[in-house]
Parts: C-alpha cells; sequence; structure tokens
C-alpha cells in the first residue's frame, strides 16, 4: 500500500513535465542511420528523451512546444573521441603546470567543455589531463557547468620518461619518481596497479602513450614506449572494469604492440606502416586520426618560442604527416572512429576535422557517421547516443545547409540540445 501511494505520489509531481512535448520541425533530417537526408520531418522529445520521428510537421496540442528548424539541417549530436578539456594549447604554455591550482585548471576546464557542446559536440572522450577532468565530468552530469557527456581517462598511463609522464623536463628536485598512482608504470605489476588506480579515481575508460609523443618535453616522439607484456597486463586488469584502452600511437613498432595487446583504438597513427594496417584490419582495431590536431601542431611549431626547443622539431615532422596517413588506412579499410586531439588545438573547432578527412578522400556521409554511431559503439552507448531515434537520448544538433554536400556546415552549428535541453 505505501509503496503504491509512493508511486502514485511521485508521477503526480511528475505528470506536468511528462505531459510538455517538444516537438522539432526539421526542414531536413540526417538521422545518422539512413545516408540520406529525409524532408520535412518532426523529432519529438519528452523530458530528456526522444519519444517519436515523425513524418511531416506535427501540429502541437496542449502544453506543446514547437522549436521551428524549418529552415535547417538536423542532426544527432557530434560525438569527439580525443578531447583534452583540461587544458589549450598557447604559445608558451609549458609553464602552465607549475603556475595554475587544480582550481584554475577547473573553472577554465568549465569554459573549454561549455565551448565544446556549443560547437555541436554532445558526447566527448577526454583523454588525459591531471584529474580535473573526472570532477568535471561530475559537475556536468550534476548540472553545475554546461557541458557535452564525458567519459575521461582522469590522468593517462605512460612510462617513466615517456610521454605523459607529468614530470618530463624537470629539474631533478621536482621530478620525483611518479609512479603507478601518477599514471607511471614500468612492468605489468605496475600497469594492474596503475589500471586499478585509474578505477578508484572514477576514470570510464583507460589511456596508454605507446609511443613518444609531439608535445611531451622529451626528445623522442614516436619510438615504443610499453612492452608488449605491459601492454597486455594494462588490457587485462581494464577488461576487469569494463575499461576500452585507448593507445596513443605515432610510431609503427609501440602502434603493432598495442593492437596486438588488445587496444580498443589507436591515436594519431601518424607513421603506421603495411605490417601496421594488417593489423588493424586483424584484430579490428579502430583508428582515431586527429588530422587537426597535427596540422594545427606543425603550424605553432613555425611560430618562433611557441613550443620548447624539444617540442619543434617534433611537431615539424609528425604533424603534417597525418592526414596522408589517414587517407592510406581509409583507402586500404581501416575502421575509422571520429576524434580531433582538441586542446592541442582551440577547443571549439572540433568540426573542421570533418573537411580534412573529405579533403583525403572519405566520403561526408562516412565522416559524419564515424561521429555518430561508430563512436558512440565504441563507446558502448549505442542504445543511448548517436542516432536520432525513439528511446535516445534528446542530443540535437542544427545547421543551415545539406552537411552531405557542404561538410563545412558542420564548422557553424546554429542549434543544440543535450538531454533534452536547448543550450543554443
Ligand atoms: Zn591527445
Amino acid at each position: 500500500m505505501k509503496k503504491l501511494y509512493l508511486l502514485a505520489s511521485l508521477s503526480l509531481l511528475a505528470s506536468p513535465l511528462i505531459a510538455q512535448r517538444t516537438l522539432i520541425h526539421c526542414g531536413n533530417l540526417f538521422d545518422g542511420i539512413g545516408n540520406t537526408l529525409q524532408p520535412q520531418m518532426t523529432v519529438v522529445v519528452e523530458g530528456n528523451k526522444i519519444t517519436a520521428v515523425q513524418k511531416g510537421f506535427t501540429t502541437p496540442a496542449g502544453q506543446d512546444r514547437v522549436v521551428d528548424l524549418k529552415a535547417k539541417t538536423v542532426l544527432p549530436g557530434l560525438i569527439d573521441m580525443h578531447v583534452h578539456l583540461e587544458s589549450q594549447t598557447r604559445r608558451g604554455g609549458a609553464i602552465d603546470g607549475f603556475t595554475r591550482n587544480p582550481a584554475d585548471v577547473a573553472y577554465q576546464a568549465a569554459q573549454y567543455a561549455k565551448t565544446t557542446l556549443l560547437a555541436g559536440f554532445t558526447t566527448v572522450r577526454d583523454l588525459g589531463g591531471s584529474g580535473v577532468n573526472v570532477s568535471l565530468r561530475n559537475a556536468i552530469n550534476n548540472g553545475l557547468v554546461d557541458g557535452p557527456r564525458v567519459l575521461t581517462v582522469g590522468k593517462s598511463i605512460a612510462t617513466t620518461g615517456g610521454h605523459a609522464d607529468p614530470t618530463n623536463g624537470y629539474r631533478k628536485d621536482l621530478m620525483g619518481d611518479p609512479g603507478p598512482m601518477e599514471g607511471v608504470i614500468n612492468g605489468p605489476e605496475d600497469a594492474r596497479k596503475a589500471v586499478r588506480q585509474r578505477y578508484k579515481d572514477g576514470s570510464d575508460l583507460i589511456k596508454i602513450t605507446a609511443t613518444g609523443g609531439v608535445l611531451s618535453n622529451a626528445k623522442d616522439g614516436s619510438g615504443a614506449q610499453f612492452t608488449e607484456e605491459e601492454v597486455k597486463a594494462v588490457v587485462d586488469a581494464a577488461k576487469d572494469y569494463g575499461f576500452a584502452v585507448a593507445a596513443h600511437a605515432h610510431g609503427a613498432e609501440g602502434m603493432k604492440r598495442a593492437i596486438r595487446a588488445g587496444v580498443q583504438t589507436i591515436e594519431h597513427g601518424t607513421l603506421m606502416d603495411d605490417e601496421a594496417i594488417e593489423l588493424f584490419k586483424k584484430y579490428g582495431t579502430y583508428y582515431v586520426p586527429t588530422i587537426i590536431a597535427g596540422k594545427t601542431a606543425a603550424d605553432s611549431a613555425r611560430r618562433f618560442g611557441y613550443y620548447p626547443a624539444l617540442v619543434t622539431p617534433k611537431a615539424l615532422a609528425i604533424g603534417p604527416k597525418i592526414q596522408a596517413t589517414f587517407a592510406k588506412a581509409y583507402k586500404a579499410g581501416v575502421k575509422i572512429a571520429f576524434g580531433t586531439d582538441a586542446g592541442v588545438y582551440i577547443h571549439g573547432y572540433n568540426a573542421k576535422e570533418f573537411e580534412y578527412m573529405v579533403e583525403a578522400g572519405m566520403p561526408p556521409v562516412e565522416a559524419i557517421k564515424a561521429a555518430l554511431m561508430t563512436n558512440a559503439k565504441l563507446l558502448g552507448m549505442d542504445t543511448q547516443i548517436g542516432s536520432i531515434e525513439t528511446g535516445k537520448f534528446a542530443d540535437i544538433i542544427a545547421v543551415d545547409e545539406n552537411p552531405i554536400q557542404n561538410i563545412k556546415t558542420l564548422q557553424a552549428v546554429k542549434f543544440v540540445m543535450k538531454d533534452g535541453k536547448v543550450y543554443k
């Protein structure tokens, strides 16, 4: 009896909210499932969910609210598999680690998150920061900060001196000897401990830096930095917590070790050779290209004093190569996910990546779908996001033109709804 009464009163409280529907009148709809636009459609939203997709412009009834997007093309909210919401590139930014408190990082991160959401990206995978990204995700989920849905690795896992060792380039007394707690491992034991620490910290998945990287203050940008045994230990430990593993890799050897050890995605993949391409296909590993980050890093490196001396030559050598690598990988049939490395370039320009993908030979529909259902599946969220279908979260954006004809229109998103709430 008591239970029934409680249920009845709850539904009474909730009923005015449930009764109000939002009818989104779409001039054209790209639902993320088909390959063409459907003209004159209505997406019905109740609460935070899509409850119907109907032909024509549904007439409002009762308390229905209409969002008029009759002059727009409506799409599912976009998904970026590689962002860094805690940071953003700037000249001389290498010093930031010494001058900013976690609270300073957090306030900035909140701004970057909002910028990302307003650019039409309603879900992102944050591939590394100090751990403030975990708090940012929680703040967004609790409605304290406007931002995309965030799945985050917390702190990336590196080996000593490797890309994402947080004390690279420091003077000795500051350098110390970071360990699994700080995301630095040497050997399988450390690897397991580092993964379990990320679980304890509240991460959603794991990132390793399988090879050297461009922006760390260290000499090598592409050599292997994990043994295959270490990657395997990370992947095995991650499985226990349902974590996918993303691997940053520029050089071919580290990339191959990571693929063979069972990582889900390779990030950047710059120097992949034919053998690596075959391994991608054999293991079904996804490639997240981040072309925009490579181009931006190379451009920045040409500006005097932008990066530390050790970083500049790496950015010039690695950055410009990614687009050609992507073209080759796509042509060879490697599976492609959409990711940009936002933060290495200015947040909010994520959709520029579509233009670079298309420029390199990928048809616009495929590039857009990479940022929708492909990414949703990799995140294990394909029943919740990635398309405009009944039952999914109401993550919906709109642009002025047909993106299949003009991919650049995605760089000027005019309407953003996330979780049923309008942000733009
Ligand atoms: Zn990155």
